[in-house]
């Protein structure tokens, strides 16, 4: 058990880590450049609950933007702390850092983006003294403004060099958190907070019991931020939240968690209150009671502690599927679908979307979902962005990812298939390959 053992990390007027209780947080979809829809959506989400939000600095104009975003939101008294994401661009980043209380870089692409093929030992510590040459920039921006840093682990975006060394795998990702984290140390800086993001909830769950035992054998107890990405909408999308965050707040490890669905941002904060409130009953995994009356938490509980059991072989899945949980027979298929157990539909794959998003992803994933759903067996990612979508939708089967301009690529495991065609016809394109390659049953 973990229990209460993170550091705190202040965050503009909002504490993560040190036994505080868990931070929700979302992110923004709107074009961060349009200063008015985001702001009235960190509004929406505010209201709701949401304690930070985090907003898409992809380039130089947008993280330059951040400023008008938060001096609107001052105007209006709203004090959330606000965090940019940045991918590939440094000089986004520490724009930022001067703006915002906290910046989520992610270690596979701040520094290497492209695949060589030949690799070498030499190059892993070449491409790692790199990586400490141009974070060093950031890191003095940060000091000097109180600035927080996310070390934010994708298994779908792993740079070159831990893929090189460990394969694409949850030691891969706990590798390359403490990479950074090492670096910083290294700098004296410790504003930070750490997490491990994976669209298959046992990856996610690996890789941070990995990362916590790799950071007490160093004495490095930075608070984590767990969250499932790509989990997809609807209940598929609540219950693999549930399953990948839960049994880690069960155990005491978490603290703050973000639940990804491809719906509006808002709809994310309810769900994330319910299962953040869990840690304050993870004393029941030591026997006590919680209130029976409220059916709502006795489902998310018993799920999560079925996904704990299964994730920890405490049970089996036949166990599972003969009732010997407090589940029904549904939510017992769920739990394994969830958890890639056992397939009783198609699974799919879907990024929340975010300010690098070009088309109506939400409509997107309903009609995929409604053409596909009973393809059993097949993995379907539906993805914002081709800048980030490919690399992230994970080991899908299929991807139908938005290329701007009204058009999708569609993906055959890795390989793009077709470019830019028409959003209307895709989904009878996506068929027709699916048809072609004998899968369709
Ligand atoms: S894949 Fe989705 S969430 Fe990720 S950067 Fe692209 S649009 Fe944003």
């Amino acid at each position: 058990m973990r229990v209460n053992k993170s550091t705190a990390v202040q965050i503009g007027n909002v504490v993560i880590g040190a036994g505080n209780p868990v931070v929700v947080q979302s992110m923004t979809n709107t074009d961060t450049l349009d200063t008015s829809a985001t702001v009235q959506q960190i509004l929406r989400l505010t209201e709701q609950g949401c304690q930070m939000v985090r907003i898409t600095a992809a380039d130089i104009s947008q993280a330059e933007n951040l400023y008008n975003i938060k001096n609107e939101l001052i105007k209006r008294n709203v004090e959330v702390p606000l965090i940019a994401d940045i991918h590939f661009n440094p000089k986004a980043a520490e724009i930022s850092a001067g703006i915002v209380e906290k910046i989520r870089i992610n270690p596979g692409n701040y520094v290497d983006r492209k695949w060589n093929p030949n690799f070498t030992e030499k190059d892993y510590y070449n491409t790692l003294e790199k990586a400490y040459d141009n974070i060093f920039p950031l890191i003095d921006i940060c000091k000097k403004h109180n600035t927080a840093i996310r070390i934010g682990v994708n298994h779908g975006s792993l740079s070159e060099r831990v893929l090189f060394k460990y394969g694409n795998t949850p030691q891969a990702m706990a590798v390359s958190a403490m990479e950074f984290l090492r670096m910083f140390k290294e700098m004296d800086f410790d504003r930070i907070v750490v997490s491990m993001k994976a669209s298959d909830v046992g990856v996610m769950y690996r890789a941070n019991k990995l990362l916590v035992d790799m950071m007490q054998k160093e004495d490095m107890y930075y608070p984590l931020h767990l969250g499932v990405t790509e989990a997809g909408n609807g209940t598929d999308g609540r219950i693999k939240s549930i399953c990948g965050i839960a049994p880690l707040l069960l155990q005491g490890i978490g603290d703050t968690i973000r639940v990804s669905l491809t719906e509006k941002p808002e709809n994310e904060i309810p769900v994330a209150k319910q299962i953040a409130a869990l840690k304050n009953i993870e004393q029941n995994m030591l026997g006590k009671t919680f209130d029976e009356s409220d059916v709502e938490t006795h489902i998310i509980y018993n799920t999560a502690k079925t996904a704990f059991d299964l994730l920890e072989n405490k049970v089996s899945k036949d166990e599972v599927k003969q009732g010997r949980t407090f589940l029904s027979d549904q939510q017992a298929k769920d739990v394994l679908q969830a958890l890639g157990i056992e397939r009783y539909k198609a699974e799919f794959v879907a990024c929340p979307s975010c300010g690098r998003t070009k088309y109506d992803i939400e409509s997107a994933l309903e009609k995929v979902k409604s053409a596909l759903s009973g393809l059993k067996g097949l993995k379907i990612a539906v993805m914002g962005c081709i800048v980030n979508g490919p690399g992230e939708m994970a080991d899908a089967d299929y991807g139908y990812i938005g290329a701007g301009n009204n058009t999708v690529n569609l993906y055959r495991g890795k390989e793009l298939v077709m470019s830019h065609i028409d959003e209307k016809n895709a989904v009878e394109e996506l068929i027709k390959i699916i048809k072609q390659d004998g899968k369709w049953q």
